[in-house]
């Protein structure tokens, strides 16, 4: 699940309760957690939310010593230990939570370090998440770099939208590796040929481990790869490039449905490169055909 399509559930009343916000960097995860915060709190009309200057929007900002800001209903918890959440303080804020909304038409809570939570904090959230609500929606919003960091059982309780990779994390490997991928697609723009993107995809299937078919992280590595492509090939490519990008980032629900990674990297990248053939004509597509037993 992505931001935008999380967004589009918050405008249609339709958002699960827990939702983990998890990738890129704390200050991205930040950002995310205001923008949905401020699309189920928002007073416009649906289509317009957040609209970013009803008196909820403008006054749903991140806590800080600079701002003095403040909505009722939109409370974050930060770590207050060096290296933990506590479960003192947890309970405290889910406190807040057993009360109706003071001014919206629901309540938005922010854990700012879910993956810092005590056991015993995570089992107070966890708790608080099977009552039912009260009288008004209330929403759990569960910032941390991966949710891998977060206990199962919050997990299977959760909505986990995956924000993508931080650029710290592009390393000399996947460097090389765009590289390598650049070849394939370089190689097929001039030839047409289906062989090099078959051996584009086998490239991109190196990026990680696959292992764990729920994880999206090999899979916004992937996309990392074929965005960084873009500037290696020559323009005409990057239309295609970008789409497969898109794509990959949900590449994941189709594994959990028993797909190999591998066939998946194959249709998705043949789907979307071959338009770069030469004059649009691509060869050894029966070939293609036959290794999908299509
Ligand atoms: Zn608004």
């Amino acid at each position: 699940m992505n931001l935008a399509a999380t967004e589009e559930l918050a405008r249609l009343g339709h958002l699960y309760p827990a939702v983990i916000l998890h990738g890129r960097k704390a200050e991205d995860r930040q950002a995310a957690a205001l923008r949905l915060a401020r699309t189920l709190l928002c007073e416009a009309e649906r289509s317009a939310r957040p609209c970013g200057s009803c008196k909820h929007c403008s006054r749903i900002v991140w806590p800080s010593a600079k701002s003095d800001a403040f909505h009722a209903d939109f409370r974050v918890l930060e770590r207050d230990l060096k290296t933990s959440t506590s479960v003192a303080a947890t309970k405290a804020f889910l406190q807040d939570a057993q009360v109706a909304p003071f001014e919206a038409r629901g309540q938005v809570f922010v854990l700012a370090s879910a993956e810092s939570l005590t056991g015993g904090a995570a089992n107070a959230l966890l708790k608080t998440l099977e009552e039912p609500h009260i009288s008004a929606p209330r929403h759990f919003l569960l910032l941390s770099p991966s949710q891998f960091d977060l206990l199962a059982t919050v997990r299977s309780r959760s909505l986990a939208v995956f924000l993508g990779v931080s650029e710290a994390e592009f390393t000399e490997e996947m460097e090389a590796l765009a590289e390598s991928f650049a070849v394939c697609v370089r190689g097929f723009m001039s030839s047409g040929s289906i062989l090099q993107l078959l051996a584009g995809a086998d490239v991109l299937s190196r990026v990680s481990s696959w292992k764990d078919p729920r994880d999206a992280t090999a899979w916004s590595q992937a996309a990392a790869i074929a965005r960084r492509c873009c500037d290696l090939v020559e323009s005409r490519g990057s239309r295609g490039l970008l789409n497969l990008a898109e794509q990959m980032l949900g590449g994941w629900q189709s594994r959990v449905r028993g797909i190999q990674a591998q066939r998946i990297l194959e249709a998705m990248v043949v789907e979307a490169l071959a338009p770069l053939a030469p004059k649009g004509e691509t060869r050894d597509i029966r070939l293609v055909r036959s290794v999908n037993g299509g």
